[in-house]
């Protein structure tokens, strides 16, 4: 197997009709990277920076971090490392910066705590820029954004660290920012994000938790959150389509793109990047080289007149059995 493993790491995800998938990993402590190093991943495309934040006890400072994200940039130069700002509240909390609320997922999380705390964000951000000296291979992600306001204001933050720091005689470049769609309301404006931003990527886990109404780590209700939903497969379908049109890139950094089926349908849909856990690049690499382009689609078109996703999801697996 080890030997499978090491052939499979030097081939690309490629079609047999010869359509070519980047793939990439989702990190957090420096062991994804390397075992992401391992599978022969050509980028991070989602980097969560929370984890840093979760094992000290203390906001760590600018120099801590500079450190932390200098060693994903580094091992990672010249691939792309995809920095997601702060994403704490609902499911990812600090023990030192507790918030208490009823009903968590809907509210101080992601991109709203950052933004009402502007010294928490600076300091990530410049120690991501300072981190990114000499490597340039940073892009910052901003997570669970829902208004065209919040990604002007992120924005402005971002330019003010830039230049703040390109004073102060840092030799920092502008790294592409890009956003993430996790809420319907990202959904629906989309085409006026990719407008602002350098690229977007869909974070499928809570937006699949949004659009059904489903809490994503509630056992009672795990039998509803259904990542094959018709439901969740328009929007992704819409997502691809509308980011498009702006001519800017769409990826996924959600647990869908690690999934054989899921990454099969997402090619067919557009997506130009798939981001997942290292440990399941093999899969999906080698559903990938088991298929056309054409079959994906077709498989696309197919699943997609189906009303029921476990009636889906079945038929991905019979497909998957069928290809080998
Ligand atoms: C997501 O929501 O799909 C995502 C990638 O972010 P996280 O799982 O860290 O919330
Ligand atoms: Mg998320």
């Amino acid at each position: 197997v080890a030997a499978e493993l090491e052939g499979l790491k030097l081939l690309p995800a490629e079609t047999t009709d010869g359509y070519r998938m980047p793939l990439w990993v989702n990190t957090g402590l420096v062991a994804d990277v390397t075992r992401a190093l391992q599978h022969g991943a050509e980028g991070i495309g989602l980097y969560r920076t929370e984890i840093p934040f979760m094992i000290r006890d203390f906001f760590p400072s600018e120099q801590e971090q500079l450190q932390s994200y200098r060693s994903q940039l580094e091992a990672f130069a010249p691939r792309p490392v995809t920095m997601r700002t702060l994403d704490i509240g609902g499911d990812k909390a600090l023990p030192y910066f507790p918030i208490e609320e009823d009903n968590p997922f809907l509210g101080w999380r992601g991109i709203r705590v950052t933004l009402d705390h502007p010294e928490i964000f600076l300091v990530q951000v410049r120690a991501m820029l300072r981190a990114s000296e000499g490597f340039n291979n940073l892009r910052i992600m901003l997570p669970m954004v829902t208004s065209v306001h919040e990604v002007e204001e992120a924005l402005r933050q971002i330019d003010r660290a830039l230049v703040e720091l390109q004073d102060e005689g840092y030799d920092v470049q502008r790294p592409l920012v890009g956003v993430m769609v996790e809420v319907p309301a990202a959904v629906y404006q989309v085409r006026r994000f990719a407008r602002l931003v350098d690229f977007v990527s869909v974070g499928s886990n809570d937006l699949t938790q949004y659009i059904l109404a489903v809490d994503r780590n509630n056992p009672r209700v795990a039998g509803l959150y259904a990542a094959y939903h018709p439901a969740v497969l328009r929007a992704l379908q819409y997502i691809a389509r509308e980011t498009r049109k702006e001519g800017k890139p769409v990826s996924i950094c959600g647990e869908m793109a690690a999934d054989p089926g899921g990454a099969l349908l997402l090619m067919a849909m557009g997506y130009e990047v798939l981001s997942m856990n290292a440990n399941n690049l093999p899969r999906v690499k080698s559903a990938i080289r088991g298929v056309s382009l054409a079959r994906a689609q077709s498989l696309l078109n197919r699943v997609l007149r189906m009303d029921d996703a476990e009636e889906i999801h079945r038929y991905l697996r019979h497909t998957l059995k069928q290809l080998g």
